[in-house]
């Protein structure tokens, strides 16, 4: 093995730490306050849960998500290390893996985009964004270009989004006639406008287009398998408009198809 990978093991390993603590407290109390285990609610000492021993009180085991992240993002690290994004750079690309790590989890588990993480990530996107475009274009039309993809990822998600809510009125109204108790399911939810628009800074114009043209396709794709495993159960008419579509992962994977591969 080559002497020079331990670096980027080691940060990757601490990143993978950083994606998981702040998965863990950042939904749950909106803060970094300290981490508790997920079954008892008791608070871990740094130490167990920087080792990510079982906890102590109910000896319930630490998440498989945990584990997953600390693998995936060090071996992530250590593959960015050996063949950087051209876009990117290294210290820049593991900036952006981090964020789209957090991003990623936050959403798959709960379904959320957090408005600090949106905020931090519109810094970073404006970095991110500029650094990209001012090679070609110059400082203030990188600034520019990057400020212009927000816009763009913000403004058609919020189409998108208005459209989802005469939507989520009509199944609204269906439900009711069927004698159902309304729920808050969005088919489009707002945090995607704000993950786009972050998307947009990182990616800049005109490059956010094909990346949310990417992430829908695959989400329509995905979705439309689940339909059709949904229809062939014959559970289609009840179900199919209750399905929320989490757009946030696709983004995030036609994102980092543009900015990595
Ligand atoms: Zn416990």
């Amino acid at each position: 093995m080559n002497v020079t990978l331990v670096l980027p093991v080691i940060l990757g390993w601490i990143s993978g730490w950083f994606i998981n603590y702040v998965s863990d407290v950042l939904p749950l109390t909106r803060r970094f306050s300290q981490p508790v285990c997920a079954h008892c609610q008791k608070p871990f000492s740094w130490a167990e849960y920087l080792t990510l021993r079982r906890c102590q009180n109910c000896g319930k085991p630490r998440s498989l998500r945990t584990w997953l992240v600390q693998i995936l993002t060090t071996v992530a690290f250590v593959y960015f290390w050996l063949f950087p994004s051209k876009a990117l750079g290294i210290p820049l690309g593991m900036l952006v893996l981090v964020y789209f790590g957090i991003i990623t989890v936050i959403d798959l588990e709960h379904r959320l985009i957090l408005h600090p993480t949106s905020l931090a990530g519109a810094l970073l996107g404006l970095i991110v964004g500029t650094s990209i475009h001012s090679r070609a274009d110059g400082l203030l039309l990188g600034a520019g270009k990057s400020i212009l993809g927000g816009l763009f990822g913000f403004g058609v998600m919020l189409v998108l989004y208005l459209f989802g809510m005469l939507v989520a009125r009509y199944r609204a109204r269906k439900m009711q006639a069927e004698g159902k108790p309304p729920d808050d399911e969005e088919a489009l939810g707002g945090g995607d406008m704000y993950l786009a628009g972050v998307l947009g800074l990182m990616l800049g114009w005109p490059f956010i287009w094909e990346a949310l043209v990417l992430g829908v396709l695959l989400g329509g794709l995905i979705s439309f398998l689940f339909l059709l495993a949904l229809l062939l159960r014959r559970r289609y008419f009840s179900e199919a408009l209750m399905t929320f579509i989490p757009y946030g992962p696709y983004f995030i994977i036609g994102a980092f198809y543009k900015l990595f591969l």
